[in-house]
């Protein structure tokens, strides 16, 4: 029998982390889960250890580690605590392929140690690679590691390269526009957080969610996309698809086009990250052309959604300004769910931490890691003085 494929889920009571326990309860005999870790979720974590046995357990706040400790006192594991915990996690021997589905930027420095001990790392973490692509791109080249994407665009990518020793002329990022597409700057200027958080195709994490309504996620997939291929700005373009079924598209140098298809269902590509090369029979819904008489395409608002543009303009100036970004978004984005931002607010937010902070070129972990600790001090400071 085939030895089973040793996993690290990462942020395993997400979104993302449970679907793809979803994959792997789906396929007993492939995979056995080695880590599981999540930041605060404890009842979840417990019952997920309870139920996949793994060799370590994280919760990344202290305060649940007795909690945790006790349930999971019968069964043989380690429980952890803390950012060390998840980086032990993140390298434990024996595994295989590390999932990180981490949202935000404490899922940078878990990539770099998993790669720098060999392990394949199948991506959600987008803002690992909207942080410190350069950095991260070149040190798994180094190691000879797989970066296997999950988020479905750039899964549909590489899919779409599976087979190809070709240049790549152009690629398509596809969007669904979000909940607010089609609305102007005046319709959007008294949105609430529950109309933002109603995503039309697809149920993921809050987070994430935000970002689909000001289009600030097609601006991180942009730059994670530049990264990944290894492309110029100029070969990224965005088009609107408001049914997400054509995933992203690769356009080669003849003029033939390729795209990757399928009902929106996060767990087609998490399920290729873990099993790729390989395709394995499951049980999905299929794609009915009949439901979908049309399927439409449509050119971004960035006049509207400026976060777009702003992404844009953060990969072409380079150095820390990815970096800034992404740290000063996950802070507006915290303050828009709490009522302390209004939507287009959070774009204030960002340009205005943007400007703050020089840019700063050539920069190692520790300058990222830097950069973002000041990005996030400059954009509460600056939410801080809205209200006085
Ligand atoms: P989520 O909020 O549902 O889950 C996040 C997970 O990370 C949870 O397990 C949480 O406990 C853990 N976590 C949160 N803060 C942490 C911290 N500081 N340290 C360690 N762990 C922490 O998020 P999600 O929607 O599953 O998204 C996860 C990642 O995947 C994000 O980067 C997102 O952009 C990306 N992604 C998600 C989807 C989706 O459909 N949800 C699609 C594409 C990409
Ligand atoms: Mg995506």
């Amino acid at each position: 029998m085939e030895k089973k494929k040793s996993v690290a889920i990462l942020g395993s009571t997400g979104s993302i982390g449970t679907q793809a326990l979803d994959v792997v309860r789906s396929f007993p005999d492939k995979f056995e889960v080695s880590a599981l870790t999540a930041s605060n979720s404890v009842d979840l974590l417990i019952r997920q250890a309870l139920e996949f046995k793994p060799e370590v357990v994280v919760i990344i706040k202290e305060e649940y580690y007795s909690q945790v400790k006790a349930a999971l006192a019968n069964i043989e594991c380690r429980v952890l605590v803390g950012e060390e915990g998840l980086i032990e996690a993140a390298t434990l021997v024996g595994v295989e392929v590390v999932l990180n589905a981490i949202v935000g930027a404490a899922g940078l420095r878990p990539t770099v140690e998993a790669i720098k001990c060999g392990k394949d790392i199948a991506l959600a973490n987008k803002e690992t690679l909207v942080i410190a692509g350069e950095l991260v791109m070149d040190l798994a080249r180094k190691h000879n590691v797989k970066m296997l994407p999950v988020d479905s665009e750039h899964s549909a990518i590489f899919q779409c390269l599976v087979g190809e020793d070709n240049a790549i002329e152009k690629i398509y990022l596809t969007a669904s526009g979000g909940p607010f597409r089609g609305k102007t700057a005046e319709d959007l200027a008294r949105v609430t957080r529950e109309q933002a958080l109603k995503h039309p195709n697809w149920a993921m994490g809050a987070k994430i969610t935000i970002d689909s309504a000001s289009l600030m996620n097609k601006g991180l997939e942009v730059i994670e996309a530049k990264w990944l291929f290894d492309l110029e700005l100029s070969q990224i373009d965005v088009i609107v698809h408001p049914q997400s079924i054509i995933h992203s598209i690769v356009q080669f140098e003849d003029g033939s086009m390729k795209a990757q298809m399928g009902v929106p269902d996060m767990k087609v590509p998490i399920q290729y990250a873990l099993t790729y090369p390989k395709r394995l029979k499951n049980e999905f819904k299929r794609f009915n052309f009949l439901d979908y008489a049309e399927l439409t395409f449509e050119r971004p608002d960035f006049d509207t959604f400026k976060n777009l543009g702003l992404a844009y303009e953060a990969l072409k100036e380079g150095g820390n300004r990815c970096c800034i970004l992404n740290a000063a978004n996950e802070i507006a984005v915290d303050a828009f769910l709490q009522d302390r931002v209004s939507f287009l607010g959070m774009s204030d937010i960002l340009e205005k931490t943007l400007c703050h902070i020089g840019n700063r070129e050539n920069l190692n972990l520790n300058d990222y890691i830097a950069f973002d600790q000041e990005s996030r001090l400059v954009a509460r400071d600056l939410i801080s003085k809205l209200r006085n």
